[in-house]
Formats: structure tokens, sequence, C-alpha cells
């Protein structure tokens, strides 16, 4: 399906900013322009990969994203929904739910489940990803919205082996939905 939708990604990474993460998206501006429900990833998107819980500057977001369109419809759709970090959302943000057990993105299972427990259309669903061909890809398969988080959070001195290698994953992506 990637292969397929190649040209939807590629499109969207013309359009990002190579500098983009979370912090660049007002959540007053995308409620402005439809937005009516978030899935966001975890890894790279609130946090550098394998992390407990959002740097603070998120978490500061994450409260003006919950202001605008309520905990419930503001998701954790990540393919690793477990560990402290599904505690930390508890304690911290009651509201806001991990969507698990579902089939893992691409799949648009997640992005299904997100518009049933937020009762919104799945149109109205904006899924933030670092990653073309698993989140970003299932946004296109759900009839969602793509928003491509082109500059991720990352840990080198915590993960090296880790992030380098999602860093060439990441290049590899972006070089395979460039392909004629
Ligand atoms: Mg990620």
């Amino acid at each position: 399906m990637g292969w397929r939708y190649r040209q939807q990604l590629r499109q969207l990474v013309v359009e990002t900013p190579v500098t983009s993460t979370l912090l660049d998206q007002d959540p007053a501006a995308l409620a402005a322009c439809g937005v009516q429900a978030l899935a966001l990833d975890f890894d790279g998107v609130l946090a550098h990969h394998g992390a407990d819980q959002p740097l603070p500057d998120v978490t500061d977001w994450l409260r003006r994203a919950v202001a605008v369109f309520g905990a419930e419809r503001v998701c954790i759709l990540s393919n690793r929904p477990f560990g402290p970090r599904v505690d930390w959302f508890a304690t911290h943000f009651p509201g806001i739910g991990f969507v698990s057990g579902v089939r893992k993105k691409p799949y648009p299972n997640g992005l299904i489940k997100t518009g049933e427990l937020a009762s919104v259309p799945l149109s109205s669903i904006l899924m933030v990803d670092d990653r073309l061909l698993t989140g970003c890809l299932s946004a296109l398969l759900a009839g969602s919205r793509p928003c491509y988080i082109r500059n991720p959070f990352r840990s080198y001195q915590l993960h090296p082996v880790k992030e380098f290698f999602f860093m060439l994953l990441r290049r590899a992506e972006r070089c395979f939905v460039a392909l004629p």
C-alpha cells in the first residue's frame, strides 16, 4: 500500500518544512481548519524514542490541545502502547487514552477506533506521526488527515543505536516515496 500511496506521501514530504515538530501545530488553528480530534504518535512526536513521558514543552502543548479539543478527542496512537508512558498519562492526563488492542499502523484500525472513541468522522482526525509508512500511510488508508513530523525528537545520547536506526529508516522512507 505504501507503493500505491507513494505519490500522496511524496506530496506530504514536499509540503512539510524540514524543521517541523509537533510544537509547530497550533491546536486552535487546527480546530479552525476542521480538525476535531487528534491521534498522536508517541516516539519521535511527543519525546525521543522509548521515552517514558512527553517532553516538558510537549506537556504544555497537550494542555492546550485538551483545552481546544477535550481530552476524549486527543488519543495516543502508538505501536508501543505499553510501559511507564501509559501510567504517566493516567496520572497527568487521565482523559487521554492510548488506543490499543488494534492492528498496528499502517493498518487503519487504530484510526477507526479513534473515530469511535472520539465520536468524530475519520476525515476530521489528524494523525501526527514521524513515520511515512506507518502513521501517515494509515491516515491515508483511513481517510483521515496525515501530519508528517519531519524533525522528530531524538536523543542520540540516550539511545545512539536505536535513534541512528530510525534516522536511517525515516530517510529510506523518503527515498522510497520519491521513486517514480
Ligand atoms: Mg514515531
